[in-house]
């Protein structure tokens, strides 16, 4: 299926979630995750109407960006290690997957201008995922005044890997509760308005659940080119 028709189903689902939960539809970031395929296929997303783009590896990110340039709004959603940060940092809009103090040391230090962060959570608590630990959460984001190029415009979380609806709906409450807890702080440097959460498999339960990004590979722009 073409890029443009499986964004029109997402966009529709967002809509009814939107609907269900008496939100509006503008308040949704759809991330077109293009981690699995190519430059091709990116722009396409790009062409039926994707305005941003989420990258896991610099790799990725690179490549896409020789081709793209700032086109997209860029949004780095993997783990990213201290060393990657200088080769990437001016190419992105927002980073996902902020998680640790060092990380954020190389963040502040390799950046001219602040950028758009959000704190990885571990809400679930498997060990396979990064992030923090909810109760680390208020602690972590205080420490981050330090680093004056940082601003914490939110959180993210990646579900657990299963089906059990209410296990997906809990996990995303505990970030929304997470992240107006944070916003109560009224922080200067962590206005931590946006809540990026929800995949392929899960976003419609994510925007129910007040979802501002949601983060979509498989469902909208395949797995692999051999979908195409
Ligand atoms: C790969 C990835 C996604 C997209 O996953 P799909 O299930 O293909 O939609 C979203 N978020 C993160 C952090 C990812 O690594």
């Amino acid at each position: 299926m073409k890029v443009a028709e499986k964004l029109e189903v997402i966009k529709l689902k967002v809509e009814e979630a939107c609907r269900k939960s008496g939100r509006s539809a503008a308040d949704v970031k759809i991330i077109a995750v293009t981690k699995y395929v190519t430059t091709e296929r990116a722009k396409e997303a790009l062409d039926a109407g994707v305005s941003h783009l989420g990258e896991n590896r610099d790799e990725g990110l690179l490549e896409k960006w020789q081709v793209l340039g700032n086109k997209p709004v860029w949004h780095f959603i993997g783990s990213l290690q201290t060393r990657k940060v200088k080769s990437v940092i001016d190419k992105l809009d927002y980073i996902h997957s902020l998680d640790r103090l060092s990380l954020a040391d190389e963040i502040n230090k390799r950046t001219s201008s602040k950028i758009k962060c959000l704190v990885q959570v571990n809400v679930s608590g498997e060990s396979s995922k990064h992030g923090l630990s909810p109760n680390e959460v208020v602690g972590f984001i205080e420490r981050l005044a330090d680093f004056p190029n940082i601003r914490v415009d939110g959180l993210m979380t990646m579900a657990p890997f299963t089906n059990d609806e209410n296990q997906l709906r809990k996990c995303f409450i505990t970030l929304r509760e997470l992240r107006d807890k944070v916003q109560k702080c009224k922080f200067d440097h962590a206005p931590c308005h946006e809540l990026s959460m929800g995949m392929s498999n899960d976003f419609s339960i994510a925007v129910e659940e007040g979802a501002t990004m949601v983060r979509i590979g498989t469902a909208l722009v395949g797995e692999d080119e051999q979908e195409v």
